[in-house]
């Protein structure tokens, strides 16, 4: 979507530190991290949010799992824990309009969110 931040991310229009890529999914460092480690996994494909992808879109979300799971075996994070968080909707908290997953960790984290 020409007016979407992440797709502008993706077509590298945005810069962003990236530190994952592959054929469907990019990893990169989120702009205001909140904890040590904070990625944003995202499809390369333009899907608003979770409740926007359909059946077609089931291998691309499981891509995008095992992309979270290879950025925090990347990162260090894989043996202590980490998050994964997606928000969907404004009363959720997201405020980008393109599926994305939060991989967070680094730090002990609180249960349950705010
Ligand atoms: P959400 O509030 O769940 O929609 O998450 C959006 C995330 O995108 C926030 O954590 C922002 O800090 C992050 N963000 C916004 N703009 C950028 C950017 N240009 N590069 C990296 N992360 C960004």
């Amino acid at each position: 979507m020409s007016d979407c931040l992440f797709c502008k991310i993706v077509s590298g229009e945005i810069p962003a530190k990236v530190v994952y890529e592959d054929e469907h999914c990019l990893g990169f460092d989120d702009i205001n991290p909140q904890a040590p480690v904070h990625v944003l996994v995202i499809p390369r494909k333009h899907v608003v949010s979770l409740s926007d992808a359909d059946a077609a879109d089931a291998e691309l979300l499981g891509r995008l799992c095992l992309a979270c799971a290879a950025v925090a075996a990347q990162k260090g994070i894989a043996e202590d824990g980490y998050r994964v968080v997606t928000n969907k909707g404004e009363k959720a908290g997201q405020s980008v309009f393109h599926l994305h997953l939060h991989v967070l960790g680094g730090r002990r984290m609180a249960w349950p969110p705010g």
